[in-house]
């Protein structure tokens, strides 16, 4: 039996796309030193504009679990880490009302969970468990300007692409010793690429 043309596609064993949208060459290493989670949505992993894996590649210390519903004991493994604070990259919004915690001390060493997916789904994961609602969180100070805007319509005014989003957290948790510009440059490359593929009426 033949397999399915879309399965003899080539794709590179690295970043896991089809051989003509790999974003290998794209990837900046980038030092850190917070322990980033991304709790991807199924639905994001598809999108071939998604940004987390030009995350994943630059970041030395990025997991990224893919998934929409996770059991209990399994979400408290991923989430903590002995002698690190996790915290959550997410607003306060009424919806979930963010946990009273003690800001970050600065220097500590941190864990921080990233909801990659739509602001609608991202909320719903966030409610439906209980072990992600109860993180402390840690809200953006002025949500940077997005490169994203020429391939993807912002369904907020406030909503960033997830390495933004994480790039910009960092530097909050870090200070002047991490430097993201190279990985934003390199962002703003990649949805160049893409928006440069996009045919007009398709
Ligand atoms: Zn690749």
């Amino acid at each position: 039996m033949n397999p399915p043309p879309h399965s003899r596609r080539p794709v590179c064993p690295r970043c896991l796309r089809p051989q003509p949208t790999c974003v290998c060459a794209l990837a900046r290493p980038t030092a850190h030193r917070t322990e980033v989670l991304v709790l991807q949505h199924p639905h994001e992993q598809r999108q071939a504009k998604n940004s987390v894996t030009l995350l994943r590649l630059s970041l030395a210390r990025c997991d990224v679990v893919v998934g929409e519903h996770f059991p209990p004991e399994a979400l408290q493994a991923l989430l903590h880490r002995p002698g690190r604070d996790t915290r959550l990259l997410y607003p306060d919004v009424p919806a979930a009302p963010a946990p009273a915690a003690a800001p970050v001390t600065p220097g500590a060493p941190v864990r921080l969970v990233v909801i990659d997916a739509t602001w609608r789904k991202s909320l719903r994961m966030l409610l439906v468990h209980p072990a992600l609602a109860a993180l402390p969180r840690l809200a953006l100070h002025t949500p940077p300007p997005t490169r994203y805007r020429a391939i993807r319509a912002a369904r907020r005014a406030d909503q960033v692409s997830t390495l933004e989003a994480t790039v910009q957290a960092l530097a909050m948790l870090e200070g002047p010793s991490f430097d993201g510009h190279p990985l934003l440059d390199a962002f703003g490359e990649f949805v160049a690429a893409l928006a440069s593929q996009r045919r007009p009426g398709h």
